[in-house]
């Protein structure tokens, strides 16, 4: 099991939980290399970046899971894609990106709380693990 898989399988016993590290990064609590924020989304690079470029748009909203979304939700889904397609070409990568959301333990997700995962910079391979 990939060390990501393990980590996912343990944050999954704190999905309930409402102040992850997003909420903190939302609140400035810790920092973060935040490269957009409007009012109700923000983008910051992954930590341990996957690619040349890797980086998550987020809701400030705390919502835990694409799954948990509701119908209501719907226009605040697609702010975020559209983010990400902003941001991806802020970032350059116009000769494309992988788009990525883990959901739930099977998805390996490992932060509860709702982020796209943008990635690019090289050439992505299919499928993924
Ligand atoms: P997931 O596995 O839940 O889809 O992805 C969570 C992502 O958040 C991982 O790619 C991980 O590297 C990233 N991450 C975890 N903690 C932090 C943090 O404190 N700061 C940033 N910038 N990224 C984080």
């Amino acid at each position: 099991m990939s060390d990501e898989v393990s980590k996912a399988k343990a944050a999954a016993g704190t999905q309930q939980q409402e102040e992850t590290i997003f909420s903190k990064i939302v609140d400035r609590k810790i920092p973060a290399d935040i490269i957009y924020e409007d009012d109700t989304s923000l983008a910051f690079r992954d930590v341990t970046p996957q690619a040349p470029i890797h980086f998550l748009v987020i809701p400030k909203k705390p919502l835990a899971r694409l799954s948990l979304a509701e119908d209501v939700d719907t226009p605040l889904l697609g702010h975020l894609m559209s983010v990400a397609r902003k941001v991806a070409k802020q970032e350059k990568l116009d000769n494309g990106f992988r788009i990525v959301i883990n959901d739930g333990p099977d998805g390996a997700q490992s932060v509860y709380h709702l982020h796209i995962h943008v990635m690019g910079g090289r050439q992505m391979g299919w499928p993924p693990g």
